[in-house]
């Protein structure tokens, strides 16, 4: 069972297989039934993109690329009440992280509003639209339920004059926001409840970041958004599932309006991931509530908090790939997507060591005052990056975790009268315990081997562990941020309020961590691999001299050992 759960999710594995909407675009394609392919990218800029955008994005401007065609990036920015500049910058970033450029095809909803007023003036003239009287609760009320049909508003039957003269004074600001509505006249019994009367037109006297006070009135998502398609040739329209049930609203429109081309919607199910909640609109009430740092906090699930993160870009569009596109709603177990993260950062980062809870150890018989340096590998993976030279001495600081006093029996690292073997350098025996008054263990005093430098015994005594350590005297000081999901279960909400299932414990901040001096002065957002620690990435709020960094996720695979269960 879970190898072929495993094996649906890796479907896009092999290239060779293409995923339905892929397919769907590759008949089209062969049939010659466009010139070109063209997709887009519809974000609604009220917020910053979260990994279910990428999915998107990967989609759209994978198929593009796949196909010679080109993908659009569409700011459907239809409602001026929630919308602002920052979150257009944002979008138009975090797309270009990924990877993908949409060239000079940049357009918004908003540059169609004139043609968009045009149509509806055409839909009144044809008489398919009127403008009704009744309130946004009396027109829900009206429009029936799932069992019933809807009622035809009083105002269904207005003449189209009276239409006409309305919609016009709709748009001259004569009436407050709400007085008035322009509806599609389309079938108030049909079993599809999109099909009942839409609102096309809303008065919202609201300046608009792009329009200004041009308009008073705005399009509804339903009427902006195929007819801007048709504007641009869109000739694949793919969105979410959700939109399954406006599709026939989608086609109504552009059957009904002269628009110049015949674009299709096409959708897919949306990415749900564990322990994730993927919706601009809760991601906004974390922001807002001061739940977490910030829209780019590393535990968002937003574009920007995973870059800040150090999630690399390429490993969301391998993820991508491999979660594939389907019909069916489905969700993805995050340790997945880590395991696309772990994959990347293996090959690209170089190791460091850095030391999280430092415990101090004295190397009592090393001589006062000498340093010695080691040379230590960049990248095992890549031989090309290197080496640098680590520096060593008579004090150094080790993880408080790699010593016990009593230890049990699985546990190899350093213990009372113990030798390990110091990474690069030599092997250690503990000595002695010093203890604070409070019993707690604050130094190990430890001899080391002189013929073991580079870390072998002429003798080819070896022991079980090998520890990162830093020189006390030349470490720099740091702050390291750990992270665990934003909430504890994986499917937050499910039962009860999402808040109540947010993580208490979803950040640590260790404050006296002490790391290698080639750590000090990395630019933001540079990415390692803390040996042994895990992968880890510069964040922008470290100061010269105390640099901070976020750890992006541990060494350990969860997903990899998922699969070998499998199988
Ligand atoms: P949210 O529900 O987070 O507010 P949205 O759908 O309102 O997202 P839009 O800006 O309208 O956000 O989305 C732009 C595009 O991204 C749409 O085509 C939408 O279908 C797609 N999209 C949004 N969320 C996901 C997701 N979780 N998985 C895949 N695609 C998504
Ligand atoms: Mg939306």
């Amino acid at each position: 069972m879970a190898d072929n759960d495993t094996r649906r999710a890796g479907a896009n594995e092999d290239e060779a297989s293409l995923d339905f909407i892929r397919e769907i675009v590759a008949a089209d394609h062969e049939a010659g039934t466009h010139r070109a392919i063209v997709t887009r990218f519809p974000p609604e800029p009220n917020g910053y993109l979260h990994i279910g955008h990428a999915k998107s994005i990967c989609l759209n401007f994978g198929i593009a690329e796949e196909f010679g065609g080109r993908c659009h990036l569409r700011f459907d920015d239809t409602n001026p009440t929630k919308e602002e500049q920052r979150y257009i910058d944002a979008i138009e970033e975090d797309v270009r992280w990924l990877g993908f450029s949409w060239g000079k095809h940049l357009y918004h909803a908003s540059d169609y509003f004139a043609q968009l007023h045009e149509w509806a003036v055409h839909l009144i003239r044809a008489g398919k639209a009127y403008v009704d009287d009744l309130s946004a609760d009396e027109i829900r009320e009206y429009r029936g339920t799932l069992t019933e049909p809807g009622r035809p508003s009083p105002y269904r039957e207005r003449s189209i004059e009276e239409n006409l003269d309305l919609f016009a004074r709709m748009r001259a600001g004569e009436f407050p926001d709400g007085a008035r509505v322009l509806r599609a006249k389309i079938d108030m019994a049909s079993g599809n409840i999109n099909m009942r009367d839409p609102v096309i037109y809303r008065i919202l006297h609201a300046r608009h970041p792009r329009t200004g006070d041009a308009w008073c009135i705005y399009p509804t998502y339903d009427f902006a958004h195929g007819q801007s398609d048709a504007i641009e040739g869109v000739t694949h329209s793919i969105c979410t599932l959700e939109f399954e049930d406006h599709r026939p609203l989608y086609d109504w429109f552009v059957e009904n309006l002269p628009v110049p081309s015949r674009p299709h919607q096409y959708e897919f199910a949306r990415l749900n991931l564990t322990f994730t909640m993927l919706s601009k609109r809760f991601l906004l009430r974390l922001v807002n509530e001061g739940r977490v740092r910030g829209w780019d906090d590393p535990r968002m699930p937003t574009l920007s908090g995973i870059r800040r993160r150090g999630f690399p870009p390429e490993a969301l569009r391998a993820f991508a790939n491999m979660i594939g596109v389907a019909k069916r709603d489905s969700v993805v177990d995050y340790a997945m997507l880590e395991h696309c993260v772990r994959d990347v950062l293996n090959l690209e980062c170089e190791r460091r060591m850095a030391v999280l809870r430092p415990l101090r150890v004295v190397l009592t018989n090393y001589p006062e005052g000498q340093v010695e340096e080691f040379e230590a590998i960049n990248n095992p993976e890549h031989p090309d990056a290197g080496s640098r030279r680590v520096p060593f001495s008579r004090v150094l600081y080790i993880e408080r975790e790699d010593f016990m006093e009593d230890p049990p029996k699985k546990f190899f690292r350093l213990a009372p009268g113990r030798e390990v073997r110091l990474r690069y350098a030599y092997l250690v025996t503990c000595q002695e315990v010093v203890k604070d008054e409070h019993g707690e263990v604050v130094e190990l005093r430890c001899t080391y081997d002189p013929a073991t430098r580079g870390g072998s015994a002429p003798d080819g005594r070896s022991p079980k562990a090998t520890l990162h350590w830093v020189s006390a005297a030349h470490a720099v000081p740091a702050e390291v941020r750990l992270y665990d999901h934003l909430f504890t279960r994986p499917d937050p909400g499910a039962e009860g309020d999402l808040l109540d299932d947010l993580n208490p414990s979803s950040e640590t901040v260790l404050s006296e961590c002490q790391v290698e001096p080639s750590l000090a002065d990395l630019a933001a957002g540079t990415r390692l691999q803390f040996e042994r620690l895990g992968y880890f990435c510069v964040d922008p709020d470290g100061r010269p001299g105390r640099p901070v960094f976020s750890r992006t996720c541990t060494l350990r695979d969860t997903w990899a050992k998922v699969r070998a269960r499998g199988k």
